[in-house]
């Protein structure tokens, strides 16, 4: 009834948030404890139905740990890839009517980043993630609309590292030849592979993956220190009227969101710090300053929000995954991860604690 009580009080604010989001939306994933990990504490509190999520800090008493946080969507351990699909598929579909659409995953490593975006490794059909289900979905609403609009559907992969991009995706391995110009390349030097199929898609990623996973290994868990962005070129024309419906969509898998302690790294590991933590903060900013609608959005600080551009604002759609790892033990991380989110959301409760 605590709860309840607090959410009623609590109720005028989040009404204010929805106005306030926007084209914002974030949707928190919490991953199950892993095999091994059952007996540990876990710092979820409760799910409320309507997007609301309590977390504790268990080294507080009682309720003096607890914080409260609203998102569009709270999905708890339990949660199926299908399920957090069905959510996002109306963003995904609208890719074919012409709008731009970014997916992005937050979250420290370890969080489920890559399982909510790609799957757990050797992924089955069932346990496939938001790129795969994406994919699959545009080329069976496109085939369907086969009478009236032909589209084209082209895939790309970079790697950001160090404020640079990297092609993940490049034509001299593969042997396939590009495609025509897509429009709004934010990374020039990336090919663009037209692909007709699911299985090309798993072909492509599959090949891209194994790119990042070598360089992965060449330097130190790279991958998790990179942020991954899959971008998805469609490009419709109408039979009838014969114009062309042009949309972006950007899968972004993004680099661990931790903090490193700067008194114990030195050399290339500050740096990585230093280019992650500038990434991230500039995402946070540029999100932030679209929930305000500010007349200024900061697009140009880093490579990550350069690249995503043509996604964020305007009349584009923009999905954050707030992804946490359970652990009690993880609960300061867990909790800059939701502030980050809250703060990106323009959604900051303030003096909604739980413990009032
Ligand atoms: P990150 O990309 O944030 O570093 P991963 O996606 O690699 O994290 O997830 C860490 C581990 O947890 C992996 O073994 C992954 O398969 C597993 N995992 C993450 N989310 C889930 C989930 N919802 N259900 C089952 N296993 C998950």
């Amino acid at each position: 009834e605590n709860y309840h009580a607090l959410l009623a009080e609590n109720r005028k604010l989040f009404n204010e948030i929805q106005d306030l989001r926007g084209n914002i939306r974030v949707f928190c994933r919490i991953r199950p404890f892993l095999p091994g990990q059952k007996e540990k504490k876990t710092s979820v509190e409760h799910i409320g139905e309507n997007g609301e999520l309590v977390v504790a800090d268990r080294s507080k008493p009682g309720k003096e740990g607890h914080r409260l946080f609203k998102f569009n969507k709270v999905y708890g351990s339990d949660a199926t890839q299908a399920e957090v699909y069905a959510d996002t598929q109306p963003l995904i579909r609208s890719v074919l009517d012409g709008y731009n659409v970014c997916i992005c995953a937050y979250g420290q490593t370890g969080s489920g980043k890559t399982y909510t975006m790609t799957g757990p490794n050797q992924a089955t059909k069932e346990n496939w993630g938001v790129n795969y289900r994406a994919l699959n979905d545009l080329f069976d609403i496109s085939q369907c609309r086969k009478g009236s609009i032909t589209y084209e559907i082209g895939v790309q992969m970079v790697e950001i590292y160090n404020e640079q991009s990297f092609v993940c995706l490049d034509l001299h391995t593969l042997g396939i030849m590009t495609h025509s110009q897509p429009n709004g390349l934010a990374v020039p030097d990336a090919s663009m592979h037209p692909v007709e199929s699911t299985s090309d898609v798993i072909k492509l990623m599959g090949i891209g993956f194994k790119n990042r996973a070598v360089s992965a290994t060449a330097l130190n868990e790279r991958s998790s220190r990179s942020h991954s962005v899959v971008t998805v070129h469609v490009r419709g024309k109408d039979l009838k009227t014969g114009s062309a419906l042009i949309g972006n969509l950007h899968l972004v898998d993004l680099a661990g969101s931790e903090r490193v302690d700067r008194s114990e790294v030195t050399g290339d590991r500050l740096k990585e710090a230093q280019h992650i933590n500038k990434s991230l903060s500039s995402l946070g900013d540029v999100i932030f300053a679209l929930a305000q609608k500010s007349p200024h959005v900061p697009y140009r600080n880093s490579k990550l929000t350069q690249v995503l551009q043509s996604s964020l604002g305007g009349q584009a759609k923009t999905l954050m995954f707030v992804q946490l790892n359970p652990d009690a033990s993880s609960f300061s991380e867990s909790l800059s991860t939701l502030k980050f989110a809250e703060r990106a959301a323009g959604v900051e409760l303030g003096a909604a604690k739980s413990n009032k």
